[in-house]
Order: C-alpha cells, then sequence, then structure tokens
C-alpha cells in the first residue's frame, strides 16, 4: 500500500534547492530566460543536454512563438511538439502496446495513483519497472500521483507534509508525500516523473489559498529533487503553479526555473476555466521559459486547444478525452466529432475520416484496389453499442487523429509556414468561415502575431 512505503527518513526539510549538474552542449549563444521566444537570435539548430534528456531545438515559427524540436528520452527519440495518450492503468483502453506503438506514439503516460495502489510497488520492483510490466520499448511519462487523488478521493486533505486520504479498498487513513511519490516514480522507471504539487482548480475564488499552494508546490519540488534517486536515468518535471493569476505564475517560474530541472510543465489548468484565462497563463509562462527546454502544458486534448497552445510555444500536451470519447462512439475529425453511433452511418461504407492513415481507415488490406477501407463506418456503427472492438477501432483512430494532427504541425514549423497550416486547421473546423471562430482562439492567436480573421 502507498503509505506502508513511505520513506521516513526523508521527511526532513531540505530547504536548499538541489541544482542538478547541467551538462549542455549548447552550440549556439542561449538567451536569457526572459528574452521573448520570438525575438531572440539563436542560431539553429541547437541543443542541450540536461539531467537523462538532450533537447534539440530544430526550428521556430516567423510568425507565432510555435517550436519544432526533438526531445531524446531514455526510451528513444520523440518529435515535438506532441500529444501524449494516457495509459491510465499501465494500459492504454481498448489498444495492445504493439497497436499503439503502430500510431507512432513514442510517448504515452502512466498514473502513478494507480500503479501505485495496483499492481503496488513491490510487483514494479519486481518486474524491473514499468515498461518492462506493460511490454512498453517507449517513453513513459507519470504524474505525480496527487491531482488524482484531489479529484477522485472526496476526503483528500492537503498539509505541508503531503497529501492525505482514505484508502479507496479498505478506508484506511494514508498519506501521499513528495519523497513517496519520487520512491513509486523510481519504481515505476518511467522516463519523465513529475513532482508532486498541490494541486487547486483554477476557478478557486481563496487567492490567500491560491497563493499558498504555488509556494508549497515550490518546496515541495525541493522535496521532490532531494529524493529522486535516479536523475541520470529519470528526468524530473517542476510544476508551474498558481491559478490564473499571471503575478503569481511568473513568481512561481521565476523559483521553479531556479531549481533548474531538465523540463518544465505548466499545471493546473483545463479546470473549468475560460479558454481566454488558459491561454493568458500559459502565453504569459512561455514568454518566461529558456528555449532549450520541452515545455509540457498538462491536461489538455482538444484539437483546438492543441493547435492554439502549439502556437503559443508549449511542445507536450496530455488528455484522456481523446480515448474517453472513443469508447462513446465518437471519432475525431478534422471537421469535429462525428457519433458513429448515429443512425446515419448505418450504411456508409466509407472510412471513419476520408485521407486518415490509421489502421482502421487505410485501404482494405485484402482488396486494395477496391477502394474500401479496412474498417467501414456502417462496421463500427454495426459494433458501437454492443461490441468493445467498436471502441478499440475508435480508440485507434483518435490517437492517430491527435499525433498525425501534431505531426502536421511540426512538418509547418520545419517548413515555415505554421500560419497557414492553422488557418487550414479552423477553416477544416468552422466551414462557414472566421466569424464562427472562437473568439478566444482568434485572440490568442492575434496575441503571437496571427491574424486569423484577416
Ligand atoms: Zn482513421
Amino acid at each position: 500500500m502507498l503509505a506502508a512505503r513511505r520513506m521516513a527518513s526523508t521527511l526532513s526539510a531540505k530547504a536548499a534547492p538541489a541544482l542538478s549538474s547541467v551538462s549542455a552542449s549548447v552550440s549556439s549563444p542561449v538567451p536569457s530566460a526572459s528574452s521573448p521566444a520570438a525575438s531572440s537570435p539563436l542560431a539553429l539548430p541547437v541543443s542541450a543536454t540536461h539531467g537523462a534528456l538532450t533537447f534539440e531545438l530544430l526550428a521556430r515559427c516567423s510568425t507565432t512563438r510555435a517550436r519544432a524540436s526533438l526531445l531524446t528520452l531514455p526510451h528513444g527519440p520523440v518529435q515535438l511538439p506532441v500529444f501524449m495518450p494516457v495509459a491510465t492503468q499501465a494500459s492504454l483502453k481498448g489498444l495492445t502496446p504493439a497497436q499503439l506503438a503502430d500510431t507512432s506514439c513514442r510517448l504515452c503516460l502512466n498514473n502513478t495513483y494507480h500503479l501505485g495502489l495496483k499492481p503496488g510497488q513491490d510487483v514494479l520492483d519486481a518486474a524491473g519497472g514499468a515498461h518492462a510490466f506493460q511490454g512498453w520499448q517507449h517513453n513513459l511519462l507519470t504524474d505525480s500521483g496527487g491531482f488524482q487523488m484531489v479529484s477522485l478521493l472526496q476526503l483528500a486533505t492537503i498539509t505541508e507534509e503531503g497529501v492525505q486520504f482514505l484508502s479507496p479498498h479498505d478506508g484506511r487513513p494514508m498519506l501521499l508525500t513528495p519523497e513517496h511519490s519520487i520512491s513509486l516514480q523510481n519504481s515505476i522507471g518511467s522516463d519523465i516523473a513529475m513532482q508532486l504539487d498541490d494541486v487547486l482548480v483554477t476557478t478557486s475564488p481563496d487567492t490567500a489559498r491560491m497563493q499558498a499552494a504555488m509556494e508549497r508546490s515550490v518546496r515541495w519540488l525541493d522535496r521532490c529533487l532531494a529524493a529522486h534517486a535516479i536523475p541520470e536515468r529519470q528526468n524530473l518535471f517542476c510544476i508551474i503553479q498558481g491559478g490564473l493569476d499571471i503575478e503569481l505564475r511568473r513568481t512561481c517560474t521565476r523559483e521553479m526555473l531556479a531549481r533548474d530541472t531538465p523540463g518544465i510543465a505548466i499545471g493546473g489548468l483545463s479546470g473549468g476555466e475560460a479558454k481566454a484565462d488558459f491561454c493568458r497563463v500559459v502565453a504569459a509562462v512561455t514568454e518566461l521559459l529558456p528555449p532549450l527546454k520541452p515545455r509540457y502544458v498538462m491536461g489538455i486534448g482538444y484539437p483546438e486547444d492543441l493547435v492554439v497552445s502549439t502556437a503559443l510555444g508549449a511542445d507536450m500536451f496530455d488528455c484522456v478525452w481523446p480515448t474517453r470519447t472513443a469508447r462513446f462512439g465518437n471519432a475525431i475529425t478534422r471537421h469535429g466529432m462525428l457519433n458513429i453511433k448515429h443512425q446515419r452511418y448505418a450504411d456508409d461504407f466509407g472510412p471513419i475520416e476520408d485521407g486518415c492513415g490509421c489502421q482502421c481507415c487505410r485501404p482494405s488490406p485484402e482488396d486494395p484496389q477496391s477502394g474500401r477501407p479496412a474498417i467501414t463506418r456502417a462496421f463500427v456503427h454495426h459494433n458501437a453499442s454492443k461490441e468493445t472492438v467498436a471502441a478499440h477501432l475508435l480508440t485507434m483512430h483518435n490517437v492517430w487523429y491527435q499525433l498525425d494532427l501534431m505531426r502536421s504541425l511540426r512538418e509547418a514549423i520545419l517548413a515555415d509556414r505554421f500560419p497557414a497550416r492553422v488557418r487550414e486547421f479552423f477553416a477544416g473546423l468552422y466551414p462557414k468561415g472566421p466569424a464562427d471562430y472562437p473568439d478566444w482562439a482568434v485572440d490568442a492567436l492575434a496575441g503571437v502575431g496571427l491574424n486569423l480573421r484577416e
């Protein structure tokens, strides 16, 4: 159980920031952390090695803050910007590891809270970590476990020591400390581990509590860094908190940057705040971040959010939505969502989405000349309400859609035609034209020089 493995010896306060050594192989001058990303005179490509990762910045959009990079982690390279599917219980619901790899996914999430409960740390240690346990040869990122406790367990309370909660199995009081979260993530062996942070919903009106949570998250990062046993093969990312208060976010960013972690996450968003507020926070934080570290905006996955956040200078995203919505019969397409359960698809022998390269939409391998897809909408419709195969097929398609969207953004950044790709994306989603585009997206993109309504 979680509490049973708590490492009491690491509970003593270790206030000094554990500055990890930087073995930078920077081949060009690096702008200061405060210089706007779009205006710095960085000659590309340029790379830096830090902790257990190498980050190579390959291209930057000449209009927005979008970047294309190569992130090399212990289990291989990952092309950024990237969407990371969420395999909560060490499996992506509906896909085998081989099917997930076939979507070109090279980095997915596991959930520390769930794996800490079952199979538990002893089994993970005996298996040699989560990669071996789940048969996944590519990269893994784990959350700290704290967010799940606060969001899933009504009785979770947060003290300076950690997150207290009642075991969902037997109701016993338990405690997740920063040290225990790191110990669990060390056993999981993820390529990227996340610090335990004090997360509040962004819409909380309690400004004093929001500031306290931000400051506590900084103290907990110090405890996580002190407890981290395998920095040479696992990257620990900080998480910037501060709610929707831009000054709190800036203060937190400065504090976190001083701890010099290999990568940086922006946390606490996607919690019901207005999209305009979300964009304001992401833009304010990315403006302060150094160019040669990966930037991860946690918990977002709607295609529009991915496109806009990429334009604002973020590199990595995750969300359960694309795979969860597949289980409700929904296919994500460039023209929006289709619910394949609808009767209109009963005799539709086209692919889930025209032009999609996923295993379902590709030409039928049985009869490649026929023009028929491997899987038709009619077949998915037929199974959607009664057989799990429909959920598997839609999951395969949706994960492919998300990764392919990010691949297209990356290719556009590399060719310096990102603004045109963004226009094409919104035109596909809103066929009636720019008047239909959401104001929050138009405003956020205008803030980085891309006017969609021009
Ligand atoms: Zn498809």
